[in-house]
């Protein structure tokens, strides 16, 4: 538990100074060194609060790799620690610009340890491709970081008691985008039970960062029609990055 209130601190503080920041203050005096060694080379340094000069990757990076070892050890949730595989984390570039939130691993997943692969995963791959975006330059993860049982959606508990990591994960990555794929990973983002149709097509924030909603690729494989909506979610956020929309 001391790790989970470690890591409850140090997301409280990475929102504090990004709200700072925002604010304009680009220094701080000299804080205390942290208590528990396990976080202390993941507190905001001097120079990552410089307006003009992001966090270095390494950073970013760390805080991502102490999280997914925390991660990796949770067992939160009972029945899907006992059951899974392995947990999926999260992939992608660390400093990326748009971060894609899923919604819990699947049966692939749970095998590969990697969020969206598997039938689902090669249709979003083939999205962000039409959309002129890489994978590599987007940072991926979901909701729930181990598969529910049967694929069944995310219980209200463990989408809660996963939470912290998923803003760790956003914390640390500092995305200017978010896409929520699903309705599941809308809804528990945003804190809303606005059905994912009526969240669909405009632009939400959370945590500084501008939020895109639409229909889970696992959606769109049974409902082929839907596909001109996402089409259409996709070239808000093209225009958004200044990519040409056809
Ligand atoms: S779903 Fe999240 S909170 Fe639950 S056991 Fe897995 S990592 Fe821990």
């Amino acid at each position: 538990m001391a790790q989970a209130d470690g890591l409850a601190l140090q997301q409280t503080l990475l929102q504090q100074l990004r709200g700072l920041r925002r604010a304009g203050v680009t220094h701080l005096p000299p804080a205390s060194q942290p208590t528990d060694p396990d976080l202390s080379s993941a507190q905001p340094t001097d120079a990552g609060m410089n307006a003009s000069s992001p966090p270095a990757t390494g950073d970013s990076q760390q805080q991502l790799d102490q999280l997914r070892d925390c991660v990796a050890a949770c067992t939160r949730c009972r029945e899907l620690a006992d059951q899974r595989t392995q947990t999926v984390f999260g992939v992608g570039d660390a400093n990326a610009r748009v971060l894609f939130v899923g919604e819990a691993p699947g049966a692939d997943e749970d095998r590969q340890g990697i969020p969206f692969v598997g039938r689902a995963g090669q249709l979003l791959d083939k999205i962000i491709e039409a959309s002129q975006l890489k994978r590599s330059e987007i940072y991926i993860c979901n909701i729930l970081k181990c598969r529910p049982p049967g694929n069944r959606n995310p219980l209200p508990d463990e989408a809660d008691a996963c939470r912290e990591y998923l803003d760790g994960q956003i914390a640390a990555v500092n995305p200017e985008y978010i896409v929520c794929w699903g309705a599941v990973a809308a809804q528990n983002l945003l804190d809303t039970t606005v059905s994912i149709g009526k969240l669909r097509g405009t632009f939400h924030e959370h945590a500084g960062a501008k939020v895109l909603c639409t229909y889970h690729p696992s959606y769109l494989l049974r409902n082929p029609s839907m596909k001109k909506k996402v089409w259409e979610d996709m070239q808000l956020l093209m225009a958004e990055l200044g990519l040409s929309v056809n």
